[in-house]
């Protein structure tokens, strides 16, 4: 296995300097770097394979369709799918959410019927229900979180009989806790619902396992693991998908078009309408690739042995708000916090004339600001190239928010 702290040397991002300063990039939540074996693996597709997959029978069309589906079989494997058909490519997690709301739920979902989600969610897990609750008449219903991001007891109650999806992030990006995810399957299945995880923030960083996960579908972003932006997976269950209307229509997806009427190509084809995004499939192979040289159950060590070094330093400084839990235990490798009397944006400011590239804002989870009192706060979300030294620069520079503002340190 490749040694993880000796992966930042692969970043050449990660060398360059902002204001004088070294760059301590700690929004891998937002998106990750990429790595030279991903930059190479493109450059050598693009020179030698570039064609459009699936449409013609030269060698460059060929070559194009092998490195595609290719990818198909590495994702299989990756989140250890049955089938390889399972596997749907899109430009990322929230196009992957759209698909399911549009191809399974605008086909099952009806009046009088519930989707249950966590306030926690992202709004790509979340505006996306709204849709289909206000195109079907379906009710959306939360289940809420006590102060330390654990789901309140008796709010799962709320997934009932009338229940038909519960959809809820594996890992959520603001509180980087892990939902009851077990639980909160048996539960939908025992209702007769079907359970969606969006695994945005968990896919890149611990090894997923979908069968034992049981979930029914699982999302997630390559360019949130190393790969290039604008490739995206939608893992689903077979019968699911064979079952499944269409999402775009168009080139591709199609088996027979006549003039009035078009019979449709087999799971995944029928999802994947006009000329798919090789590119991104050829960085998103290359990616996992490198990530299987370090292990992922490793890369989640990793992390972990990292929030238990800042996760306790952070919580002690004074004017300093965690979001969630402050246990490392329970913690992934994102903490979100606020600073008192300093808005999250001016936070954000001051930390990049320090070379510290943090998030700041609502973190496109509107609902949970609303619902903790807290409509804005910062974020720092690590990675397999995160060093201590970030962290401490980044510990440092927030040391100088306060006094910066004219505030007591
Ligand atoms: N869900 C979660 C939990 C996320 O963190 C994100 C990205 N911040 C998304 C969904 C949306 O991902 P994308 O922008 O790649 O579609």
């Amino acid at each position: 296995m490749k040694p993880i702290a000796e992966a930042y040397k692969d970043f050449p991002i990660l060398t360059r300097t902002h204001r004088g300063k070294r760059i301590a990039y700690l929004d891998s939540g937002a998106t990750t770097q990429i790595p030279v074996p991903v930059m190479k693996a493109l450059e050598t597709h693009m020179a030698n394979h570039n064609g459009n997959p699936h449409r013609g029978a030269h060698v460059l069309a060929m070559e194009a369709s092998e490195a595609y589906e290719g990818t198909r079989d590495v994702v299989q494997r990756f989140i250890n799918a049955r089938k390889r058909e399972e596997i749907i490519f899109t430009r990322n997690t929230t196009e992957s959410l759209n698909l399911i709301a549009h191809s399974y739920a605008l086909k099952h979902i009806k009046a009088g019927d519930k989707i249950v989600i966590t306030v926690a969610e992202h709004h790509a897990n979340l505006v996306t229900w709204q849709f289909v609750c206000r195109v079907t008449g379906a009710t959306l219903e939360y289940m809420y979180l006590d102060e330390t991001g654990h789901i309140k007891d008796g709010e799962m109650d709320k997934i009932d009989a009338s229940t038909k999806i519960v959809s809820f992030a594996h890992v959520s990006n603001v509180l980087g806790m892990e939902f009851p995810v077990k639980e909160l399957v048996e539960r939908a299945h025992a209702v007769g619902a079907i359970a969606i995880l969006d695994g945005a923030q968990s896919a890149p960083h611990q090894a997923i396992d979908v069968q034992a996960l049981d979930c029914d579908f699982f999302v997630f972003s390559g360019h949130k693991m190393c790969a290039s932006q604008g490739i995206g997976v939608v893992y689903g269950k077979y019968h699911l998908l064979e079952d499944m209307d269409p999402f775009l229509f168009g080139g591709d997806m199609i088996e027979y078009v006549k003039e009035q009427t078009t019979t449709f190509n087999e799971v995944p084809y029928k999802f994947e309408a006009g000329t798919p995004n090789a590119h991104g499939a050829v960085t998103l192979k290359a990616a996992i690739e490198y990530l299987e040289q370090f292990g992922m159950d490793a890369i989640h060590e990793y992390e972990q042995e990292l929030v238990r070094y800042v996760l306790p330093k952070l919580a002690a400084m004074p004017h300093i708000h965690l979001l969630g839990s402050a246990n490392p235990e329970e913690k992934h490798g994102v903490i979100a916090f606020t600073v008192d009397d300093v808005h999250p944006h001016d936070v954000a400011t001051i930390m990049d004339s320090h070379g510290v590239c943090l998030r700041s804002g609502h973190h496109c989870a509107q609902p949970l600001g609303a619902y903790y009192g807290v409509p804005a706060s910062n974020r720092i979300s690590m990675y397999i190239y995160t060093k201590k030294e970030d962290l401490d620069q980044f510990l440092e520079a927030l040391k100088t928010v306060r006094p910066t503002m004219g505030l007591s340190e």
